[in-house]
């Protein structure tokens, strides 16, 4: 795996392919800077060398037209701030103003390119115009973890245009160092939490997932689809009942692949889904109708904790409940706190897709992990075993 440290970028441009598709407000300010921080390790080692940096980033969606809503130049104070050196700016990803701003651009200095989905050719992945940005750098660095599952122009087609030169910038090496210890070379017992509402969104992932782990916990409101299927009563809970089946053969595959499944055997019941809701904790197979399990409950919880402690590498994915309502937070809460302990314990622990990093955020606990991935999608397909576009672009050579 070639990343930025195998190369030296004296007198070198380098284009980087970053993530800038930071959230702005009505004054085109930046809410959120997490982006920008995460991608300055790389920009300054190019600079350091002795090089320059040619970034290219995407945002928001503008289709393929030119909207200045959209324009990267909104960002480019804040970039300037957060890498410590005046960032250019060109008004275009391609063509001719931004080749004679390339060119003109001095070891030590830094340009950031238009949004490039002004250009529809981005998403479309057009071979021409990835063609174009290659003439932009020398080197090509992808630093851009979020778009790696997607066969855009700047995020995998360019790197055909640089054999031999081109690697992976040190945000992306994270995660794919964080993904290759939970798949592949994780100390043993490894452990994946499963969580999130429904078992149709994560079924690729467990399916893959199976081969991996010793423990699998599955909580949140997947939970009930299971429970129904084994003739438990479970009120008015969340339920795909098309996928009872589907839930028995997961059961089924893991006791035949030795992977010991953790189901919550009490839940926190609620009248209605609401904060305002009654609530009772009852066993899981025995909610009472008109009532629906929203939370994990205390034995679950000590369940969950023992098992958490047990593990030395630990992948967390969906909350498990509905942590966004501060009744039934106490859960997610709980697992957080115990991967925590487990952590300082020495485990590895890797929280990754969608709304698992959203509660990680909310309650503080990005620093007691292990590493928190910065992709979404392309952390949910890297679990579902596939491989990303803009990954294998790079180990292509
Ligand atoms: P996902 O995007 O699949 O990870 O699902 C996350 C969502 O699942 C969150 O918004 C939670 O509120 C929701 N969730 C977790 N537990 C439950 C539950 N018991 N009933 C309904 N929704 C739940």
């Amino acid at each position: 795996m070639k990343t930025i440290d195998d190369f030296n970028f004296e007198n070198k441009k380098a284009l980087i392919r970053v993530d800038f598709n930071v959230p702005l407000d009505e004054n085109f300010e930046v809410t959120d800077t997490n982006r920008i921080e995460a991608a300055k390790p790389t920009i300054i080692k190019v600079l350091e060398d002795g090089g320059s940096a040619v970034l290219m980033s995407h945002l928001g969606r503008p289709k393929g037209e030119r909207n200045e809503d959209m324009s990267l130049k909104h960002i480019c104070g804040k970039v300037s701030e957060i890498i410590g050196v005046q960032v250019k700016f060109v008004a275009d990803c391609v063509g001719e103003e931004a080749g004679k701003a390339v060119a003109s651009l001095k070891a030590g200095e830094v340009l950031l390119l238009e949004n490039l989905r002004f250009h529809n050719e981005e998403t479309s992945g057009d071979v021409e115009f990835a063609k174009q940005l290659a003439k932009l750098g020398d080197i090509y660095v992808n630093d851009a973890f979020g778009t790696a599952h997607r066969a855009h122009a700047s995020t995998t087609i360019v790197a055909q245009f640089f054999p031999g030169k081109k690697c992976f910038g040190y945000l992306l090496a994270k995660e794919i160092i964080a993904i290759e210890k939970v798949m592949r070379t994780g100390e043993k017992p490894v452990l994946a939490i499963l969580g999130g509402a429904k078992v149709s969104s994560k079924i690729t992932i467990i399916e893959n997932i199976l081969d991996k782990v010793d423990h699998l916990i599955i909580g949140g409101g997947m939970t009930y689809t299971f429970v129904k299927a084994h003739g438990g009563r479970i009120g008015d809970s969340i339920c795909e009942d098309d996928k009872m089946d589907l839930a028995l053969s997961i059961l089924e595959q893991a006791k035949a692949k030795g992977v010991k499944v953790h189901i919550p055997v009490d839940v926190v019941a609620a009248s209605d889904f609401s904060n305002d809701a009654k609530t009772q904790v009852v066993d899981v197979d025995k909610i009472p109708d008109g009532w629906q399990g929203l939370d994990a409950g205390p034995k679950t919880l000590e369940i969950f904790r023992e098992v958490i402690l047990k593990s030395k590498t630990i992948l967390w994915n969906g909350p498990v409940g509905v942590f966004e309502m501060e009744k039934f937070a106490k859960g997610t809460i709980s697992v957080g706190n115990f991967i925590d302990d487990a952590t300082q314990n020495g485990a590895f622990s890797l929280v990754g897709g969608g709304d698992s990093v959203a509660a990680v955020k909310q309650f503080g606990f990005q620093d007691k992990v292990s590493y928190v991935s910065t992709g979404g999608g392309a952390m949910l397909e890297s679990l579902e075993g596939k491989t990303l576009p803009g990954i294998a672009a790079i180990l292509e050579g």
